[in-house]
């Protein structure tokens, strides 16, 4: 489907375009990023993150400026480590044939590294420096974040604070580049979102911009319905909910920053995902609810994950025990372990949790539940994999569950744990591992081929 039909009907649109590491690795990637930025009039505000890397064993410059930062009490070391930092800038500025001095830039990163300016500033210099060099390339102005992303005291982003600076801001440039991943402090120090935080940067310049769409440029062409390691050449999602996408990212289907929803999703700014090596591909759009951009798909993708362990707690007459779920509950509240599913019959409740997290706390689970709830049977199970399928289509679709389940024991795998929500738009299957594989071929093969 053309993303175009989303800004159709926009006199004037705004488009941010968010660029990742892997399309600013090099000096031919910026040249690509250049071509896709003024190939719209409306691509009007570009977030860049640091160049990535340019082969499998290369460096994310992010990486470098984090080992500057271990180093920065060893001048011999962080000369040789902040080298490579520089000589990734250099080959971009040469390899672009720009006419362009970033010596002065070089000795100041360097000295505050010196005088301990910090981890977070550190890591922020590889978006900083991409920033200049893009800018200059654009002929767009340069907009430090620093002084218009705001954190709060406590380090949590001041969303209304940095809207407010920002969106100022840009309403005096037709035209900036901001660089991603950072912002400051209330006293100016620089502090970073976390890893893969400049997809959280385009959505907040989104925002602020009030931007017709988040174009966030990888090195992808949008969501698979399918982990490509499992199925073979899987489809590419074209249009997917934000509550669909937080389904499948939550099951581990990772293209985005999972913060980066929230700014544009609160505006309800679509987010366009494109391809910078492929940029005629539309990619996935990602919208704030359906309704008129309906799907033909019953389900729109699946993904799973590894690892859970289930408890399962059977006592007879544990329906009329008032408080039963809510004691249970406590033993692992109490021990920081939060749990991802409460299957449960008439007289069996199972708790499904991650393997890792209860693995320090297996005896005093089993002896707090026998404490509190005085169980017939307890037992902590191992091995289960848990497969989401995802789809707004499922929703006025009768027989979806019946499919799965026939597709499912067609394949000889044995269903575990079912659970649907209640929003009836995600039904979470629990299997042994040894079927993770199969048991996703087979949901595909009968929803999707
Ligand atoms: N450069 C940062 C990182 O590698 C942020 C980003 O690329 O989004 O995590």
């Amino acid at each position: 489907m053309n993303p175009k039909f989303l800004i159709e009907h926009i006199a004037d649109p705004v488009k941010v375009v968010k660029f990742g590491g892997s399309s600013l690795a090099d000096a031919e990637h910026f040249r690509m990023v250049q071509s896709i930025v003024t190939a719209e009039e409306s691509r009007r505000y570009v977030v860049p993150s640091a160049p990535g890397k340019r082969f499998k064993e290369d460096d994310k410059v992010t990486d470098l400026l984090y080992q500057c930062y271990e180093v920065s009490d060893d001048p011999a070391k962080l000369d040789e480590v902040f080298a490579r930092v520089i000589e990734r800038y250099e080959l971009i500025i040469e390899g672009l044939g720009m006419e362009l001095d970033l010596s002065e830039e070089y000795t100041k990163i360097k000295n505050s590294m010196e005088n301990h300016a910090g981890r977070d500033y550190a890591a922020s210099r590889g978006e900083y420096l991409n920033g200049i060099i893009l800018a200059k390339l654009l002929g767009y102005h340069f907009l430090d974040p620093a002084r218009v992303i705001r954190f709060a005291e406590d380090g949590s982003f001041d969303a209304e604070l940095t809207n407010q600076m920002l969106g100022e801001k840009l309403s005096q440039h037709k035209r900036a580049v901001i660089p991603g991943f950072y912002g400051s402090m209330p006293n100016g120090t620089v502090k970073t979102f976390s890893r893969g935080g400049s997809d959280i940067t385009g959505s907040i310049v989104a925002r602020a911009a009030n931007a017709a769409i988040y174009e966030n440029w990888t090195d992808v062409s949008g969501f698979m319905m399918a982990d490509p390691r499992i199925i073979d050449d899987p489809h590419t999602i074209e249009i997917i909910t934000y509550r669909e996408l937080r389904e499948l990212s939550y099951m581990g289907a990772t293209v985005l920053h999972e913060d980066a929803i929230f700014p544009v999703r609160l505006a309800g700014i679509p987010i366009n995902i494109r391809n910078t090596n492929d940029p005629a591909c539309d990619g996935t759009v990602i919208v704030p609810s359906t309704g008129i951009y309906d799907t033909k798909r019953i389900i729109t993708g699946i993904a799973g994950k590894t690892g859970f362990s289930v408890i399962n707690i059977e006592k007879d007459m544990m329906n009329s025990e008032l408080g039963f779920g809510r004691r249970v509950l406590e033993v692992f509240e109490k021990l920081g372990i939060s749990f991802e599913h409460l299957p449960s019959g008439v007289d069996t409740m199972g708790v499904v949790v991650n393997t890792r997290d209860i693995e320090p706390f297996r005896q005093r689970i089993l002896d707090g539940i026998r404490a509190s709830v005085s169980p017939d049977s307890l037992t902590i199970e191992d091995g289960l994999a848990l497969i989401a399928v995802v789809g707004r289509g499922m929703v006025r679709t009768k027989g979806t569950a019946a499919k799965l389940f026939k597709a499912c024991a067609e394949a000889d795998v044995n269903i575990r744990m079912i659970d649907q929500g209640s929003s009836e738009f995600n039904i979470i299957i629990g299997v042994e591992e040894g079927d993770f594989i199969a048991a996703q071929k087979a949901i595909y093969n009968e929803f999707v081929k």
